[in-house]
């Protein structure tokens, strides 16, 4: 039997449309939940994302504030433009969309965000409260994983997680979310020998080190949920994940698709974080 695939793109839809929900509560207490997107130059990629996000947005009632600013924008300036919209009480969150220009320092402005209306989770107040297990606003994307990983029904609880990848924005807060729902959790990285042999001990599967279709069947466990989190473009131009879909998808208990598995869902989830922010700052 096949795997049950996680539709990513349909539990996306979902969940904007509860945030949507939520939102117009706060829009009739007089709050409307507003993200701020800084778009640093004019990078192709980054602004076809921005745009996502703004649509996305827009189909759960959060106003978006455009804040594109010239490629030639110094560290100082951005951030001023960060305290500015830190000071702005019509902004609940700050996104940064990645990478900025090599000029500028971008942890110095990651980290200027104010943690309150930090959507993103990348502060490391954000980081630091998710490891002491008091997240207030948790990365985008490991988050979207966890959601899958309930909406979809996979026991957590005990079970064996292993996580590839190891990055601040998405192996390691994830790690620390499969382990803050009581997993026995292993990271891997680059430097771990015998991959195939951990991942085989997998009954949760997150691959996160953007590597085409780099996890074989042969490395999964029969009915383990392998969420694949990878984004690569291949030769031909089409996207494909780190997993091997096909041959996994004939092994594995639950399968993510790429795309319309865990990208859909990292763009609600800012949604989500967002009117969670304005929620908390409406008090
Ligand atoms: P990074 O490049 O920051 O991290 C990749 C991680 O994978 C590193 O920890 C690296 O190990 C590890 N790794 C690389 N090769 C191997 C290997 N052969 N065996 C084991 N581990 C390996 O990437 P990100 O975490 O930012 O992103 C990972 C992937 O997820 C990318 O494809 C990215 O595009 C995608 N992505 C998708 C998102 C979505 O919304 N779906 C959002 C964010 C990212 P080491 O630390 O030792 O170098």
């Amino acid at each position: 039997m096949g795997a049950i695939i996680i539709d990513g793109a349909a539990m996306a839809r979902q969940v904007l449309d509860e945030q949507k929900a939520a939102s117009g509560q706060l829009a009739q207490r007089g709050c409307v939940p507003g993200l701020a997107m800084v778009l640093v130059g004019d990078d192709p990629a980054s602004a076809v994302y921005v745009r996502g996000k703004e649509r996305a947005c827009r189909e759960a009632g959060v106003l978006s504030f455009d804040a594109r600013l010239p490629a030639a924008t110094t560290t100082a300036e951005l951030l001023q433009k960060i305290d500015a919209l830190n000071g702005d009480a019509r902004v609940h969150g700050i996104l940064v969309q990645l990478p900025l220009p090599e000029h500028i320092d971008a942890v110095a402005v990651l980290q200027r965000i104010d943690p309150a209306k930090d959507v993103d989770g990348f502060t490391w107040r954000s980081l630091g409260a998710l490891l002491d297990g008091h997240a207030l606003l948790a990365p985008c994307t490991p988050s979207g994983c966890m959601l899958m990983l309930e909406r979809a029904g996979v026991p957590v609880a005990g079970r064996h997680a292993v996580v590839v990848g190891r990055s601040s924005i998405v192996g390691k807060p994830a790690a620390l979310m499969l382990l803050e729902r009581n997993a026995t959790v292993t990271i891997c990285h680059s430097h771990t020998p015998e991959l195939a042999a951990v991942t085989r001990e997998a009954d949760i599967l997150i691959c996160a080190a953007g590597k085409p279709r780099m996890v074989t069947a042969d490395m999964v466990k029969p009915g383990a949920a392998v969420i694949d989190v990878g984004i690569n473009r291949l030769p031909d131009g089409k996207l494909c994940g780190d997993v091997d879909y096909d041959a996994v998808s004939a092994r594995a208990g639950w399968i993510t698709p790429v795309p319309g598995g865990v990208g859909p869902m990292t763009v609600t989830m800012l949604v989500h974080n967002t009117v969670q922010s304005a929620a908390r700052l409406a008090g």
